[in-house]
């Protein structure tokens, strides 16, 4: 007997939330899926209070759920199949579910959300457990079953379940409302966007270009980078800043050992303005103490004094393996990789400071009036939208 899985049943994550907070949630995530859900046709997402429904119709649930797995707020996915209220159906569906299975231990669990039923749930239980016991090789365990066959008697209809899968786990991306991360083409700041995302934060994301410094391939590295992020959610904007006049002025006007920790500083004020533009809570980037020059203690406190905002670090305290073996889950190790310029590489100084002093910073900075520039910044900055599963041009230039 050939079954297909008609139902994918998404169960919550991070259940504590109670109340308004979890109709927020519920609302949040069935927006999130539906959305992610677009890309197939007929596939339809229907919600109720503590479960959401993902109709497959026809809908391959080998690609269906692998991107349901992307979503943020989701404990676990279940497979199910659709059948009539007879107990002979739901007998031979669970027999051959069970049959695809290697030896392993199960126990039927039912829930009777229908109570005109006319078995009640131990009858049930009982009967299907039976049907598989003696149709298959496997036994039942009913403290510590490897498979839970899971039968769900609702009004006109029964879902069985035999597999259970892992979500992402965490909270809708957006819950939290919006923060602006500092996106660059490097490793760390997509991971910081993935975390971000699970967080139920939604991201913009602000890149700092320096043509004809920064070439155009970096810049499509950037937005491919972004696109992988689209996983986390579906669409992301991305504000360019063209940073070349404002180097420029830094490089002419501070000495060397500086031009590091006030190209920062100018970073974090220009995306605090256009974080206010847009109506981001928090700045993002993928720092690390220690990583970097830029890096130190001492550098991210003379870095965040110019902030208005927050700024989340959600790497500050991670190894660079750890961090690496997240991007490469999430598809972005591959393209941080490929070697292009930065614009803080291009004018990276031989000799930055380590422990710089804020008292310092603010004394090298009133060697030019940078207020106009940094409005410029802002002023001038382009938007670019990225989509899920979108091909544009530049994604094939790098
Ligand atoms: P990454 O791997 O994310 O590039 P990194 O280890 O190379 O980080 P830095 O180059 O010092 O470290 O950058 C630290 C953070 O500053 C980045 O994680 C990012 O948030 C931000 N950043 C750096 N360069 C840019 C840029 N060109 N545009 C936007 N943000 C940037
Ligand atoms: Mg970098």
């Amino acid at each position: 007997m050939d079954i297909r899985a008609d139902i994918c049943v998404i169960r919550f994550a991070e259940l504590s939330t109670k109340g308004k907070n979890k109709k927020d949630f519920v609302k949040l995530l069935r927006k999130n899926l539906i959305e992610a859900m677009r890309q197939f046709d007929g596939v339809k997402v229907v919600g109720s209070f503590d479960r959401i429904y993902v109709h497959l119709n026809g809908a391959d649930d080998s690609v269906v759920l692998p991107r349901l797995q992307q979503i943020f707020g989701i404990s676990t996915i279940s497979l199910a199949v659709k059948v009539s209220q007879d107990m002979d159906q739901m007998r031979e569906v669970a027999i051959a579910l069970m049959k695809r299975e290697a030896k392993t231990t199960f126990k039927v669990v039912t829930r009777r959300a229908d109570k005109t039923f006319p078995l009640v749930t131990d009858q049930i239980n009982r009967a299907i457990g039976e049907a598989i016991l003696m149709n298959t090789d496997h036994t039942v365990d009913v403290h510590n079953p490897r498979i839970k066959v899971l039968i769900e008697i609702r009004p006109g209809e029964v879902y069985i379940t035999v597999n259970t899968v892992q979500g992402a786990h965490g909270f809708p991306a957006g819950i939290q409302g919006k923060a602006l991360l500092l996106l660059s083409g490097g490793i760390d700041s997509p991971v910081a966007a993935h975390l971000s995302n699970k967080r139920g934060i939604e991201l913009e994301c602000i890149h700092f270009q320096s043509p004809p410094y920064t070439s155009q391939a970096a810049l499509s590295k950037v937005l491919g980078l972004a696109r992988k992020l689209t996983a986390g959610q579906s669409e992301i904007r991305i504000h360019i800043i063209n940073f070349t006049d404002l180097q420029l002025q830094i490089n002419h006007f501070i000495p060397e050992s500086y031009r590091i920790t006030i190209m920062r500083r100018m970073m974090i004020r220009i995306a605090d303005e256009l974080a206010k533009k847009r109506k981001c809570k928090a700045l993002i980037t993928g720092e690390c103490v220690g990583q970097v020059a830029s890096q130190t203690l001492d550098s991210l406190q003379v870095i965040s004094d110019v902030a208005i905002l927050p700024i989340l670090r959600p790497l500050v305290m991670f190894d660079k393996n750890d961090i690496i073996a997240i991007a490469e889950k999430i598809s972005t190790y591959e393209i941080s990789i490929r070697p292009y310029e930065d614009c803080c590489t291009v004018f990276t100084p031989v000799n930055p400071v380590t422990r710089p002093a804020i008292y310092k910073a603010e004394f090298y900075e009133k060697a030019f009036d940078f207020s106009p520039f940094v409005i410029e910044c802002v002023e001038k900055s382009e938007t670019i939208f990225v989509k899920y599963n979108e091909k544009r041009a530049e994604d094939t230039l790098f």
